[in-house]
């Protein structure tokens, strides 16, 4: 298991006593090979200890597909990752001798 820290740090002096001020989120306007959307969440983020603020990527999140990918603080989930499903494509055919 990778463990992935993604810690707020202070680029400062280093602390990871980071108050989070404000957040906001940006939404890519294309999602990606999976059809999933990508939700940026950035935030006005300050040092509690040297003071320092600086703003940066809270975390981000992909929505849609078959599962939601949370990448924040605590590494990296899966939400609900089920396995893709084979989609039915309804077929349609049109006698055209009918429509005579
Ligand atoms: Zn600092």
């Amino acid at each position: 298991m990778p463990r992935k820290k993604k810690e707020l740090v202070c680029p400062r002096c280093g602390s990871k006593n980071i108050e989070v001020i404000k957040t906001w989120q940006l939404v890519a306007p294309l999602p990606d090979k999976k059809g999933r959307i990508t939700i940026t969440v950035m935030g006005s983020l300050k040092c509690k200890d040297c003071g320092y603020k600086w703003r940066g990527v809270v975390s981000k999140l992909k929505v849609g597909g078959s599962s939601v990918e949370v990448e924040g603080s605590k590494g990296k989930k899966v939400l609900g990752g089920e396995e893709e499903e084979e989609r039915r494509v309804k077929e349609i055919v049109i006698d055209i001798d009918d429509l005579d």
